[in-house]
């Protein structure tokens, strides 16, 4: 499995302590489960964070993100986050329900 820092959601080793491109340590970044922490990451500033994260959590399938990541296709401003989560609920949904969630939303 890989391992993502929780503060720029880079891909570490799983045995670094200190992300190698924040410099941030993973041992004092709380003890947040991780999926939740990939969640808080949706609404990060940094838009590539949003993306990274959203292409996680459909890694993972977790489906307690599944409210979040369509709250993101709805509101968020940016087509590379709502194309992050849209390919993200797909992984984590099969792909009927998808479907009928794209026509009834329009999206293309
Ligand atoms: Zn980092």
């Amino acid at each position: 499995m890989t391992f993502f820092c929780t503060n720029c959601w880079k891909e570490i080793d799983r045995s670094t302590d200190v992300c190698p491109h924040c410099g941030k340590k993973q041992s004092e970044l709380g003890q947040e489960p991780f999926v939740k922490k990939l969640i808080r990451a949706l609404k990060h500033p940094e838009p590539s964070t949003p993306v990274r994260a959203a292409e996680i959590l459909g890694e993972l399938k977790a489906e307690e993100a599944l409210p979040y990541l369509i709250e993101l296709t709805k509101h968020s401003k940016d087509p590379f986050i709502v194309k992050a989560a849209i390919s993200s609920i797909k992984k984590i949904k099969d792909t009927n329900y998808i479907n009928n969630y794209e026509q009834q939303f329009k999206i293309p």
